[in-house]
């Protein structure tokens, strides 16, 4: 199957947005406000608009969440379950003498006590730190310490494993509360959090909230460098409801399946908040990546819509196609991908393996909520991220000191938005002069590198700190990596730039292989050919190396900061995030 330049859509599906233009022109995020705000003076509370609303509606028995365990068992929460877990959390912070704008912290994994202690401490009025339950002790320690965490819910594994040893390092720490997988005796300084919970009520008044007080505390993924602890606030849900409409097209009767984990801002605002404030029935498995387990939920729960990343669709791209078939998808109706670019080899695999492409789009942890996006009733341009999200003003500029000047269609400039959105981030952990950097002549600057064509599409070009000067032209990593993908050996890329006294830069890649393949330089030749003649001379790699694992974030990223600093020998930086390719 060729990749071609557009995928069109039918135009009579019932889709949330169905004319893109029409709702742009008329959208505003005040009524978007209006709209959700449950309380009468304006207050608000993410908690309220994700189950307060729904357990006292209609929705109370509906299935909220169905979570797997390792086994794929169910466990489901209806509304009205999942509200009175949460309640019983909030009464225990309350217990706890733990007060308004207080963190509270998450050690966990997809396990039902995550969801109930996020909710019931933004009930609380606490701030919800989600954290990444894969972290060693000194990542865990930096996250905890800056962000001033007085409760810490874990489990007793986790605990000992991970925590027990920075606990003297972390003062602020009061609270240790801990879900009880060994069993046995309870850790000294430490609290069953089942026992607490079965003394607490169900009952609890979820707290008002001013839109601008916070809510959620997360840390990038630590591509570009040191994670930074970004600030999201309660008026953020309005975005999450909005975005999750658009751009995933939920809708009353969808079951959806997001997979990320909650210690990332994907699974926080797409994984948590959004799909319940939508009022649909989401899926939550316990276990990592494993594709024939991943094909099984999609069709054995009648998933209708899947939110997943880059690296996933490429391991199953790499796991092939016999698998997908084992099974048939009726209810799949809508894929989208975040947090890399998607290849459009990535976007035409949903057609093979679904009959439905895969949508891109667009966001990170400062916006909070999706910026950019392919939607469900407008055409595809394979390998662009989209267009903006009604609401949202964004444009390609070029800083010139103080100011910075819009640039035409199709010229390579830094991707900017104009700042003002509800989940628009409120500022970095202890770094006042970060945040204060991003904002330039009233844009935010996103340090993400792009170009938009005539017709308003976007197309991501690489990170600022990635692109590749080579004798003058920018290359895009991005564009140059989605070449080498083509080649039916390539399962992923990594392209970095190499310093070249001539060139400034030449292009460098580093290529995995698909099951089945021998690296050696026939194939190094081949995947060379492919590359010169996709992309001309002038772009294609100087040089191909093969490598048996690309180092990814945990969250999924490919790492080019770390591949660079090894080929030049120069020092890694923070490896906190690293996940593989070690
Ligand atoms: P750090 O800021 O610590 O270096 P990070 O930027 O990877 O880490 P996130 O906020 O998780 O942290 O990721 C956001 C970034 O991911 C974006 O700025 C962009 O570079 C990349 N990204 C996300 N979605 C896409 C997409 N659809 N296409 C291209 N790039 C994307
Ligand atoms: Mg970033």
């Amino acid at each position: 199957m060729s990749i071609p330049a557009v995928i069109a859509k039918p135009p009579d599906r019932p889709h949330n947005l169905r004319d893109y233009e029409t709702t742009r022109a008329t959208f505003s995020w005040e009524d978007a406000a209006v709209r959700l705000m449950r309380f009468p003076d304006g207050r608000i509370n993410i908690a309220t608009e994700a189950l307060d609303r729904h357990a006292d509606g209609e929705r109370a028995q509906q299935r909220a969440i169905r979570f797997l365990d390792r086994n794929l068992r169910p466990r489901d929460f209806t509304y009205a379950q999942l509200r009175a877990a949460a309640n019983r959390f909030a009464n225990l912070l309350a217990g706890l003498e733990i007060r308004r704008g207080e963190r509270v912290a998450t050690l966990l994994g997809r396990i039902p006590e995550l969801y109930m202690t996020a909710f019931g401490a933004l009930k609380a009025g606490a701030v919800c730190l989600p954290l990444f339950s894969a972290f060693g002790p000194e990542p865990l320690h930096a996250r905890l310490d800056i962000s001033g965490a007085r409760v810490l819910v874990t489990t007793d594994r986790l605990y000992k494993r991970k925590v027990a040893v920075i606990r003297e390092r972390l003062p602020q720490l009061r609270y240790v509360l801990l879900v009880r997988e060994d069993g046995g005796d309870l850790p000294a300084n430490t609290l069953d959090l089942q026992t607490l919970l079965d003394r607490a009520s169900e009952h609890f008044a979820t707290t008002p909230m001013q839109g601008e007080e916070l809510a959620l505390l997360h840390f990038t993924s630590g591509t570009t460098g040191k994670p930074k602890g970004v600030m999201h606030v309660h008026a953020a849900v309005v975005a999450h409801e909005v975005t999750a409409r658009f751009a995933l097209d939920l809708q009353d009767d969808d079951i959806y399946w997001c997979t990320a984990d909650p210690g990332w801002v994907t699974g926080t605002s797409y994984g948590i908040i959004a799909p319940l404030v939508c009022g649909v029935s989401m899926i939550v498995d316990e276990e990592e990546f494993d594709a024939e387990r991943w094909y099984a939920i999609l069709a054995n729960e009648n998933v209708s819509i899947w939110y997943t990343a880059p690296t996933a669709i490429r391991m199953l791209m790499k796991a092939g196609l016999d698998l997908v078939r084992k099974h048939s998808y009726p209810k799949l109706r809508f894929l989208a991908s975040v947090g890399e670019p998607l290849n459009p080899e990535g976007v035409m695999f949903g057609m093979r393996a679904f009959d439905k492409p895969f949508h891109d789009n667009w966001w990170q942890t400062e916006t909070g909520g999706i910026m950019i996006a392919n939607y469900a009733a407008m055409d595809i341009r394979p390998g662009s991220m989209g267009k903006p999200i009604p609401g949202i003003e964004a444009s390609i500029i070029r800083k010139r000191d103080d100011t910075v000047d819009e640039l035409p269609p199709n010229e390579v400039g830094e991707l900017a938005l104009k700042p003002g959105w509800p989940s628009m981030f409120r500022g970095y952990l202890n770094d006042e002069a970060r945040y204060k950097k991003c904002f330039v002549g009233g844009w935010y600057l996103t340090g993400d590198l792009a170009r938009r064509d005539a017709d308003g599409y976007f197309w991501f070009v690489g990170r600022a700190d990635d692109v590749i000067k080579s004798s003058g032209h920018l290359i895009s990593p991005f564009e140059v990596e989605s070449s080498l993908m083509m080649h039916p050996a390539v399962a992923q890329a990594g392209v970095i730039g190499v310093p070249d006294p001539i060139m400034g830069e030449v292009v460098k890649a580093f290529v995995e292989l698909k099951p089945g393949f021998e690296a050696g330089e026939a194939l190094n030749k081949a995947i060379m050919a492919t590359a010169r003649k996709l992309l001309g001379v002038a772009v294609a790699p100087r040089e191909i190396a093969f490598a048996t694992e690309l180092p990814r974030t945990r969250s999924g990223k490919i790492m080019r900061r770390l591949l660079k600093a090894r080929e030049l020998g120069l020092p890694e930086g923070d490896l906190s995030t690293l996940e593989s390719g070690a």
